[in-house]
């Protein structure tokens, strides 16, 4: 190996060590800061590890607990944090960046002690993926009813996940390319998709926002923007809440 491609590997080693180490001392440091009633309720939270060595707990239960509130944030939301996990969940979780809280909106109508869930992982991983981020971050094989379907049907989940995936991940490319005609395709798809695999808003609300886009780019066809906006407006309300951003600028889109 060329001694400038040793130092380019070793210097970004030693940056994502640094960076670690920093999100570790500003955890511990944040820990440190919290009353004898947070921390009590913070230590009542799920942990594998419960041992005395200094620190090793409040890092694990960062770990493990952690949600991402707004861009490139995670906070610890001890009563979120009580919330099963599914991979195919009815609970969807949204950061109130106003009111300052995680919110809990259930995508599907539920009966009187039915359980609400909300996925530690991100959904469109295949189910071995999914299940090797649970175990190494969480300790636990999941049960959930989208991991003990038929070898089937869990081989049909995996490829509309991975496709689902795929199809998330191009909406930039989608809104930027002037082929609208392609993109629409593709947006038709996603939430064909989504429907087959999670039959519930889950992340509809978003895809027909990313419609609402392209159409307006699309010579500016204000109509059909407006519809889809409009659809992507009622699916985001029940997902995200009428106090969200996003729900509120999806209203304005509706009524432009
Ligand atoms: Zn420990
Ligand atoms: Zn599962």
């Amino acid at each position: 190996m060329e001694a400038w491609m040793a130092f380019v590997v070793l210097s970004f080693l030693a940056y994502s060590i640094c960076l670690k180490l920093g999100e570790y001392m500003l955890v511990c440091l944040m820990h440190w800061r919290l009353d004898a009633k947070e921390k009590a309720r913070y230590a009542s939270l799920d942990c594998w590890c419960r041992s005395a060595i200094p620190f090793c707990d409040t890092l694990i239960i960062w770990r493990g607990n952690s949600l991402p509130n707004g861009f490139g944030r995670c906070a610890v939301c001890p009563t979120t944090s009580l919330i099963n996990h599914s991979c195919s969940p009815n609970g969807f979780l949204n950061w109130d960046d106003k009111r300052r809280h995680m919110t809990v909106h259930v995508m599907r109508p539920i009966k009187k002690g039915d359980e609400i869930t909300i996925s530690y992982v991100n959904v469109n991983l295949k189910a071995e993926d999914r299940q090797l981020e649970l175990r190494h971050k969480h300790r636990f094989t999941c049960t959930c009813p989208a991991c003990s379907a038929t070898e089937e049907a869990l081989q049909a989940s995996d490829k509309r996940r991975e496709r689902i995936g795929l199809l998330t991940d191009g909406a930039a490319r989608r809104v930027l390319s002037p082929r609208t005609d392609i993109s629409m395709k593709e947006i038709e798809e996603l939430l064909m998709l989504l429907d087959e695999e999670y039959g519930d808003p889950s992340y509809k609300g978003d895809v027909c926002m990313e419609a609402h886009a392209v159409k307006l780019k699309e010579g500016g066809d204000k109509v059909a923007a407006r519809t889809w906006a409009a659809k992507g407006y009622k699916l985001m309300l029940l997902t995200k809440g009428a106090s969200s951003r996003e729900v509120q600028l999806a209203k304005h889109a509706s009524s432009q």
